[in-house]
């Protein structure tokens, strides 16, 4: 049986839709799924521009594909989590076989030491841009029927939840914490800007504002617009980089506790670095492409990460953990925020589409690819 898929040819620089071999279970913890749903990234975006992935060892093209949410079809013999029928989000890194990794042996490949991870639709593994895929039970998430119709935005999530993670733990270094009041988050007392109006920019924000942070979203775009009115309907504000330099970014978000970064351009992640507060955390998510250097007030930074006692964090990919509590959150978006939740999915397109979503310039916030419709 064969089926279609899309993937990307790096020899030939092609992108194409292929007909392929349609995977079998072979191991007792092997689940076999129907894929619903694929966003369209950044990353898959780079990957068509030739930029960035690598095809499984041995293949001559890789079947792109990541944020994926799909319907169990068949399970192993071994698999008691899961039944036909579950609507589940897949993991996308795959550990490293060096027994040193410490990271990868404890299944926290996200934090791999070797380098050597795969990661599926990215990085030595087909992804989920095909009409079935066969994944272990252990790289699956089970999402609840209710959230089908947003849980593609499980995956860039995990980003936001990995990063706010980390947050937590850091700032256990000084007094942080917030009286909680009911209702309002453990963030109710700090100030959050996030650079950046995209799907891992808006997601991000709606983290922030659920845990109760004053939220700034800082985007390029001139109001009125769109995406500023989804980001006035979580509670948020919007600022355009267009019309309100950093300096009087700051005057307007207040001392800033937190820069959520994901926009992927390093020249105004670096203006905003200036003007982070005392005790501030920077996260960068966005992966830059390479440009010429640019100058940056180095002795500025360095004064206000030594003065301010300010940290700088990047983070890439995500864990089990930070699906389990994407899928809890997106939950409680639904609930606060139905309108600007679904509004962040801005288009669903058949897989005729792909080029002008992967190559093109296609408008909107997450575009979608439906392969598969649920049973
Ligand atoms: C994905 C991550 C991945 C990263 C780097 C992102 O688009 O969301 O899972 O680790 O790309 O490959």
């Amino acid at each position: 049986m064969s089926q279609r898929a899309i993937a990307v040819f790096p020899g030939e620089k092609r992108v194409r839709l292929i007909e392929h071999a349609a995977p079998r279970i072979e191991r007792p913890t092997d689940v076999r799924i129907r894929v619903l749903e694929v966003g369209v990234c950044g990353t898959d975006r780079e990957i068509c521009a030739f930029d960035y992935g690598t095809p499984p060892a041995g293949s001559d093209h890789l079947v792109i594909g990541h944020e994926s949410v799909g319907q169990v079809v068949e399970v192993g013999s071994g698999v008691e989590s899961l039944r036909p029928g579950d609507v589940v989000v897949p993991t996308v890194r795959r550990p490293c076989r060096h027994a040193t990794c410490h990271a990868c042996g404890s299944g926290r490949q996200d934090f791999c030491f070797t380098g050597d991870f795969s990661e599926r639709g990215i990085n030595g593994l087909h992804g989920f841009m095909t009409e079935f895929v066969v994944e272990d039970a252990a790289n699956l998430n089970a999402v609840p029927a209710a959230l089908r119709e947003v849980a593609v935005l499980v995956e860039p999530l995990t980003i936001a939840e990995k990063a706010l993670s980390q947050v937590w733990h850091l700032q256990e270094r000084l007094p942080w914490g917030c009286a909680v009041t009911p209702g309002r988050g453990p963030g109710r007392c700090h100030r959050a800007v996030v650079i950046g109006a995209g799907p891992v920019g808006m997601l991000g924000a709606m983290k922030l504002a659920a845990s109760g942070f004053d939220t700034t979203v800082y985007s390029r775009e001139p109001a009125p617009n769109p995406r500023q009115q989804l980001v006035e309907a979580i509670g948020a504000r919007y600022v355009s980089s267009a019309e309100t330099p950093v300096e009087m970014l700051a005057a307007i978000a207040g001392p800033i506790d937190l820069v959520y970064e994901a926009v992927g351009a390093s020249s105004i992640a670096f203006e905003l670095m200036k003007v982070l507060g005392t005790n501030g955390v920077f996260v960068f998510t966005g992966v830059p492409g390479r440009r010429e250097p640019m100058p940056v007030d180095t002795d500025l930074l360095m004064r206000n990460l030594v003065l301010k006692n300010q940290l700088v964090l990047g983070t890439v990919n995500a864990g089990k953990e930070s699906f389990e509590n994407a899928i809890v959150d997106l939950a409680d978006f639904q609930q606060r925020w139905p309108q600007a939740l679904s509004g962040l999915i801005s288009g669903r397109h058949p897989m005729e589409d792909h080029a002008e979503l992967l190559l093109g310039r296609p408008s909107g916030i997450k575009n979608v690819i439906r392969i598969g419709a649920a049973a």
